[in-house]
């Protein structure tokens, strides 16, 4: 009993792992992961969960002793582990259904067991000497300044017209302010929290490498959208972004630094020490303010650039950010006025909501290529030039459903036309829309196992069985969104299937798009032939059904960065975003006796009647309302491209 207490006591977070190895060995189910596609994952995770496991026993170990016993060490932070694993690996094989047990995995967890002993004693030969909180606050505040701050100061210096001397100044009193600001937080929250800081720290520096990763490389900003973006997008998608260059990275800025803060041993001192220190810091950071107040201005103008890429200021407070505005969502849909349908005839309407579609890239706009070999035939298809409300996809497909431009939740179109008694139907292989209540809502995936001959990673998927499905409806009004993800990057590649790889060759992954941009748009060209060829299918379907008005209308969600300036993706604030990440097609067909088009002005101020130069994703709500006879306050006729009919 003694010794067991003074086990748990001097080992806590060795039975911890042991204890976590047990019970993920035994889970007889798998949650997905971003990490799934990597090869050899299954094995890379017993190598790093028996290294890790070990390191630590090895780490406590030290702790509690000066001197080594080599023999209590071979048996109980070696052959234990090993032996441990091979009865895992038999119980995995006979006493249960679900996993296998894997000669393969007992030889990576006898690796991972060997190499956590020579990190131990590593750890032993270098034994960290104790330093106080104060030069430990210093170590951790100068790292986070070199390690994952430049991008921030790289910003001030190229941004502010200061004169040569300005600018020192003012980057000099930054860096100062930072400085003591990491300290003083550093310092608080160790000697406050002590082990749960040291945690914290570590996981912070992982999470700082992989914004500035991302920064970096993908010239991105980490504010709220871009937050709410990583938490939005699913796992499967995610792994798109994991690459070699990411892991070393973040191995080398991110692991390395947190085993530190883990590791380092740290004589906390005394109270009175700690008001000290954190008195002067706060002194030193007024003076330095005083000093610098003539920069309000400019820094206010530069606020949400400065904090988006200021770590981990970046993230944290944006994660806050989301989940208070979250909240603020989490309240109904603002209902929209009653409407009715005044007609009974027939008629389908198919709007298409495009993923990352760019103008730039489309034939039907100029492009230098032929991507739209098949549109550009058609004499009755409409191209408007338009904007998109925003830069990423929650935000754009929100825009595309609701009535007016707001940051509130209005009811949105599939909603209000499916309570004013439309047949809607919704298809996605995408995510991030607005919540829809409808009846029909279906997955790619759900719509794998009714069509199981389909692939479901390629939009055609959408608009399999279509036809049918309209013909069958029981009433006069059919509306159809299909949510796509045709052009969702970076692997452009897998979206499309192979028949349509006629720009070549083509970026596989995000390095080789990073070095070759021409490959990457290769690959994306080829997305927009798809798109070419859904589009022209739907509209052949939709010509078939005779007794049916029809209609197909196509708009992206946002635009997309293919390398331009070093920028990739899509995500950027809509004031700093270049044109091709907001510039998007926007193209209608109508069957004909259908309804008549407006006519466009050539100016953005179209007089009355007229619809302007350039359109927004606003006139899709009101517009489809026209189409199906929809008669209803919530509408508004400046923002139809139809005629209305009684007129
Ligand atoms: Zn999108």
């Amino acid at each position: 009993m003694q010794k067991a207490r003074h086990f748990v006591r001097k080992y806590p977070l060795s039975l911890l792992c042991i204890a976590l190895i047990w019970v993920l060995s035994l889970t007889p189910f798998f949650p997905e992961t971003p990490f799934d596609h990597v090869k050899f994952i299954d094995k890379w995770t017993h190598f790093v969960m028996y290294g890790g496991t070990c390191s630590v026993i090895w780490w406590e170990y030290l702790r509690n002793h000066q001197r080594l016993d080599g023999e209590k060490l071979f048996f109980y932070a070696w052959l234990g582990p090993v032996l441990m694993s091979g009865l895992l690996e038999l119980m995995q094989e006979y006493c249960t259904t679900t996993r296998n047990g894997d000669w393969l995995d007992l030889a990576a967890n006898t690796l991972g067991v060997t190499l956590g002993s020579v990190i131990g004693l590593l750890l032993h030969h270098f034994r960290f000497r104790t330093i106080s909180l104060f030069a430990f606050s210093c170590i951790v505040s100068i790292g986070t300044l070199l390690l994952y701050n430049i991008p921030f100061f790289n910003y001030v210096a190229s941004n502010t017209n200061e004169s040569f001397g300005g600018r020192i100044f003012l980057l000099a009193s930054l860096v100062a302010i930072m400085l003591v600001l990491n300290f003083m937080m550093t310092y608080l929250v160790m000697f406050l929290t002590r082990m749960v800081g040291r945690i914290l720290l570590a996981i912070l520096a992982i999470i700082n490498a992989t914004a500035v990763y991302f920064i970096l490389t993908y010239s991105v900003m980490i504010d709220q959208t871009t937050v709410e973006n990583v938490f939005n997008t699913r796992y499967s998608e995610a792994s798109g972004f994991f690459s070699w260059a990411l892991w070393l990275f973040i191995l080398a800025c991110g692991v390395l630094p947190a085993l530190y803060c883990l590791l380092q041993p740290v004589v906390y001192g005394k109270a009175k020490k700690l008001g000290i220190c954190c008195g002067a810091s706060l002194l030193i950071v007024l003076v330095i303010a005083a000093a610098n107040i003539s920069q309000t201005l400019w820094i206010s103008q530069h606020d949400t650039e400065l904090g988006g890429l200021l770590q981990p200021w970046s993230y944290v407070v944006n994660t806050v950010r989301m989940v208070s505005s979250q909240h603020d969502e989490q309240a109904e849909e603002i209902r929209l006025p009653d409407g009715h349908i005044t007609d009974n005839e027939k008629t389908a309407v198919v709007l298409v909501i495009g993923e990352s579609a760019r103008k730039a890239n489309f034939q039907l706009y100029g492009y230098g290529r032929d991507t739209n070999p098949l549109l550009a035939k058609r004499k009755d298809l409409k191209v408007y030039e338009a904007t998109s409300c925003a830069t990423y996809t929650t935000a754009g497909s929100k825009a595309i459903l609701e009535p007016k431009n707001t940051d509130d939740l209005y009811e949105v179109l599939p909603n209000y036309a499916f309570r004013t008694g439309v047949d809607v139907s919704w298809r996605t292989s995408n995510w991030g829309e607005p919540p829809i209540h409808i009846d029909e809502y279906l997955t790619n995936e759900q719509l794998g196992t009714l069509y199981p001959d389909e692939n479901i990673y390629h939009d055609g998927i959408l608009i399999k069985g279509l036809r049918e499905r309209i013909e069958s409806s029981k009433k006069n009004k059919v509306l159809i969104v299909l949510h796509t993800s045709t052009s969702h990057g970076p692997k452009y590649a897998d979206k499309y299937p192979k028949e349509f790889e006629v720009y070549k060759p083509v970026a596989k992954n995000v390095e080789e798009g990073e070095k070759h941009v021409d490959r990457l748009v290769n690959a994306y060209d080829n997305t927009i032939l798809y798109t070419d060829f859904l589009l022209d299918s739907l509209i052949n379907t939709r010509r078939s059904l005779e007794d049916w008005h029809s209609a197909m209308i196509f708009i992206s969600d946002h635009g997309e960065s293919l390398g331009e300036n070093k920028m990739f993706m899509h995500g950027l604030p809509m004031k700093m975003a270049p044109k091709v990440q907001y510039e998007i097609p926007f193209l209608v067909w109508t069957s004909e006796h259908f309804r008549r088009y407006k006519r466009s002005s050539a100016k953005q101020e179209a007089p009355s009647g007229q619809l302007p130069a350039v359109l927004e994703q606003h006139y899709i709500f009101h517009s489809i309302l026209n189409l199906l006879s929809i008669q209803s306050p919530a509408y508004n006729k400046d923002y139809d491209i139809f005629e209305l009919e009684a007129e």
